[in-house]
Parts: structure tokens; C-alpha cells; sequence
């Protein structure tokens, strides 16, 4: 094998120099950039030495290029920001809600430091860890106090496990919900050792129901939002109001799993049936479950906000310590929570509440702005503004439904779904939607700021030609 041909290979330093490469030292990490090189070269030198006539050495520009489309691809990091143009502004695919600049200056400032998360500053002596996120808590949704889990499935597990192990939970026939394949509430309710006892129908449960399920001496009524789908037509099911007294009456906790979060009345938004965290509290719920990366907009966790005997008894259970919460997200709460101390600001501030609150005009005017422009890329035959419906998602509130408008392109030459799946997996990443053969690029959950991300992803791959001229099976 003539070595000569391995000298005709740039080395890494030369490599890196070169702007492909150095754009991605900026975008991912130098280290990472330097062995994505080193793995690519060796692959290609051994390539070369068995492929030997077929393969000639490239010029260093392209070489560092096809590396470059090597290492975002193939080490692909998962972890990159993507411009969400679902139409589903809670996408648990893409990781639900955006932060707060507020909650993402907090996370920086705890991360680089030390911080005092169990020490009590005025004593010296251990403290709570979220004592700072409950007193804004019990501010803002009048809970006595709080527990905060990874995640809303965690919290009910918790919930469950300290409140109900062994004895039975009553819960309507029309709230027995999954959200997401793994979370299914009866198995919810086998994990954590509790007994479902269902009461009613599908369609119908009344609060007689509940009342002779009542009898059997269970240890909780559970309240579920139907979050994903709803009832209509003939049903009915009490309310969480009309379940108070029944509780009260027999002694027991009255549960009350809402979901998404929201701390505010999302009504002016067209979230009409939304429940809320304080309005829950406010009408006799004893403990309420959400997640704080819904229409709270905040951190992944979960959240049991309640009296203060029944957040005790779930922050006693052993699996307390399993699901706690890490610093990090105590301090993106905690700002995050800060923000609706103005609920004027924290809808500004918020990013899930901002873009819920954009009117139709603006990204009316903003698709207008765009269509032509993408329109202009040898990918489009034809790019047009259409009004549709987008989707809060992330298992909040069932079918599309807020207004929304949409640049809706039609590929030119290729499919439509291999056209979106280069906007996937292009610089920058862009998700669409796929419907009725066209491309759909909702305007709903993307940020003005990411607009020109927008066209920019139609350039990036026409600009470096097809995306199958790397070498043999290294390319595409
Ligand atoms: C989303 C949701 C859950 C699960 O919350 P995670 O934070 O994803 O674990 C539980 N209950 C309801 C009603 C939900 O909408």
C-alpha cells in the first residue's frame, strides 16, 4: 500500500483551521471536534489502505467539510437547539417547555458555584432544600406546603406509595388517563401499591358514585384532568368542588392530579378548561399534582402542593430521596415562580405563555415575511401562508385548537418527507409537520428571534449540494 497517499492527508491541526471545523468547534466543544477528526481520519486511512485505487485524498476544504457533516451527523448530539415549527409548543419530544432568562441566569449562577441548598444561611445549621420554593409557592397558590419530584408521574407515584399503599383509591371510569405510552394511571396505581377502586362509567360518573365507593373505606378520592382527550356528548362527572364534602365527610385526602401546571387563567389564550394550580387549592383539593415543564413553564419536576400533614407524610417516604430534585432545577423553579409574582411580566417573560400570547397577526405577518423567502431555495416549488391550528401538546389539552399560521411549502425536488427530514438533521435543525403531502413550518412555537433559522435551514443544505458525496458509507 503506498503510504505516499496517507501524506497526502491533512493533519488535524490543518483540519480544524478550516471554517467548517472551526464553526463547529464553536457550536459543540473543541475536544469533541478533535476526536471527531482522529475517528473520522482512521476510518479513512484504513479505508484507504483496503478501498486503495477507488478512493483519492480530498482537498483539505472538502475534507474538513465531510468531516464536519461527519461528526453532527454520526456523533449526532441529540442535545442541539431545534427550531420547533410542530405547532405543538409543549413537544415532550422536543423536550417540552423553553426557560425564562431569569430561570437560565439561575441555573448558571448555581451551577458555577457553590450554593446554600440545605444549610440554613442565618443558623449555619442544615435546612430544606426547596424552603425557598415553597414560600413563593404558598404566596402564589396559598399551598402550605410543597414537594418537588422529577417529574408529575413521580409525584403521583410519591403520593400514592405514602398516602395509600395497600388500601384502595377511588377513581372515575372517565379519568383512568395514559399520557404517553409509559404513564398509565391504574399501573401508576399498581406501582405504587395502591388499589384503583373505579367508580362510574366512561361517560358518566355521579357523585353518588363516589359516595357509595365512599363506604368501602378507601384511603383517597383521586381527581384526575382528562388532559389529553375529553368526554363529550352524554356524560358527566362532578366536579372537584362537588367531591369536597364527601372527602371531608369520610376523612380522606382529596387528590387532585391537574397536569400541565398552570398558575394562571390561560382562558384569554383559548385554554378555557385549564385548571390551575391556586384555583384547585382554592376549591378544597388537599393535595394537587402538576408538572412544572407544562404550562408552567419551567423545569422538568414534579410538584405536590398541599396541606401541610400530607406533604410531610410524602417527604417521610424513602422514595422522597429517589425522586428528589437537583439544585438546578430548584433555581429554574424558583425564577420561574418569581416571574408570576407580576403575572403581566411572567406572561411576557415566560416563554411558553409568550408564545401562547402572540396574536395571529403577528405571526400572520411574520409567515408573510418568510413564505417568499423560503420560496426562494431550489428546494420549494412553492411556499404560501396558511392559517391552521396549533396544539398546547406534552399531554395537555386534547386536539389542536389555538390559531396559528403556518408557511406551507411544497418540495420540489424531492419528497416532502425526505425534504423534512433534511430540515431535521440540517444546521440549524428545523421540525416541521408533515400533512396532506406538504411541509407545514408553524409559526406558533417559534421564536421571532429563530425566524431567519427559518430560511437559513432551506440554504444550508442547498449550499453544500447533496448530501451523499462523502466518502462511501461515511456520507449520508
Ligand atoms: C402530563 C401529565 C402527567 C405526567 O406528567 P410528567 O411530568 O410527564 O410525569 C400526569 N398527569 C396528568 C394529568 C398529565 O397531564
Amino acid at each position: 500500500m503506498s503510504s505516499s497517499r496517507f501524506r497526502g492527508i491533512p493533519s488535524v491541526h490543518e483540519l480544524i483551521d478550516h471554517p467548517a471545523l472551526k464553526g463547529l468547534v464553536d457550536r459543540v466543544s473543541h475536544h469533541v471536534v478533535v476526536r471527531g477528526v482522529r475517528d473520522f481520519l482512521a476510518d479513512f486511512r484504513e479505508e484507504l489502505s483496503t478501498r486503495a485505487e477507488s478512493l483519492s485524498v480530498p482537498y483539505p476544504g472538502e475534507l474538513a467539510e465531510r468531516i464536519a457533516h461527519w461528526i453532527t451527523k454520526e456523533q449526532g448530539v441529540r442535545l442541539r437547539p431545534v427550531v420547533n415549527a410542530t405547532g405543538v409548543l409543549l413537544h415532550t419530544g422536543l423536550g417540552r417547555a423553553p426557560l425564562s432568562e431569569s430561570a437560565i441566569d439561575a441555573i448558571r449562577q448555581v451551577a458555577a458555584n457553590y450554593s446554600a441548598l440545605e444549610v440554613d444561611i442565618e443558623s449555619g445549621d442544615r435546612g430544606r432544600r426547596i424552603a425557598d420554593v415553597e414560600r413563593l409557592f404558598q404566596e402564589l397558590t396559598g399551598a402550605e406546603s410543597v414537594a418537588l419530584t422529577n417529574n408529575c408521574a413521580a409525584a403521583t407515584l410519591l403520593a400514592l406509595s405514602s398516602l395509600a399503599a395497600g388500601r384502595k383509591v377511588v377513581v372515575s371510569r372517565g379519568e383512568l388517563i395514559e399520557i404517553g405510552g409509559s404513564y398509565r394511571l391504574p399501573e401508576i396505581m399498581a406501582a405504587g401499591g395502591a388499589q384503583l377502586l373505579e367508580v362510574g362509567t366512561t361517560n358518566k360518573t355521579r357523585l353518588s358514585d363516589y359516595a357509595r365507593a365512599c363506604e368501602d373505606g378507601p384511603a383517597a378520592i383521586l381527581k384526575v384532568h382528562t388532559s389529553n382527550y375529553r368526554i363529550v356528548g352524554f356524560s358527566e362527572c362532578p366536579s372537584l368542588k362537588d367531591l369536597v364534602p364527601l372527602a371531608r365527610r369520610h376523612r380522606i385526602p382529596l387528590i387532585h392530579d391537574i397536569g400541565s401546571g398552570a398558575m394562571l387563567n390561560l382562558a384569554p389564550f383559548g385554554l378555557p378548561d385549564e385548571p390551575q394550580v391556586p384555583e384547585s387549592l382554592r376549591d378544597g383539593a388537599d393535595l394537587v399534582l402538576c408538572s412544572g415543564d407544562k404550562l408552567l413553564g419551567g423545569p422538568q419536576c414534579g410538584i405536590a402542593a398541599g396541606t401541610k400533614e400530607l406533604v410531610r407524610k410524602l417527604v417521610a417516604h424513602p422514595l422522597m430521596r429517589a425522586f428528589r430534585v437537583d439544585k438546578l432545577t430548584i433555581a429554574a423553579l424558583h425564577a420561574t415562580l418569581l416571574e408570576y409574582r407580576d403575572p403581566a411580566k411572567a406572561i411576557e417573560k415566560i416563554p411558553v405563555l409568550s408564545l401562547l400570547g402572540t396574536s395571529t397577526q403577528n405571526l400572520r405577518n411574520r409567515a408573510e415575511r418568510l413564505a417568499p423567502q423560503i420560496a426562494a431555495s431550489p428546494e420549494v416549488q412553492e411556499a404560501v401562508v396558511e392559517e391552521g391550528e396549533a396544539a398546547v401538546g406534552g399531554g395537555t389539552t386534547p386536539a389542536r385548537g389555538i390559531p396559528t399560521c403556518c408557511v406551507v411549502i411544497r418540495a420540489a425536488r424531492r419528497s416532502v418527507d425526505e425534504l423534512a427530514r433534511l430540515l431535521r438533521t440540517g444546521h440549524p435543525s428545523v421540525f416541521g409537520r408533515v400533512q396532506k403531502d406538504r411541509l407545514w413550518l408553524d409559526l406558533r412555537a417559534v421564536f421571532p428571534r429563530q425566524d431567519q433559522d427559518l430560511v437559513a435551514a432551506f440554504d444550508h443544505f442547498t449550499d453544500s449540494g447533496t448530501e451523499t458525496r462523502g466518502l462511501g458509507n461515511q456520507g449520508s
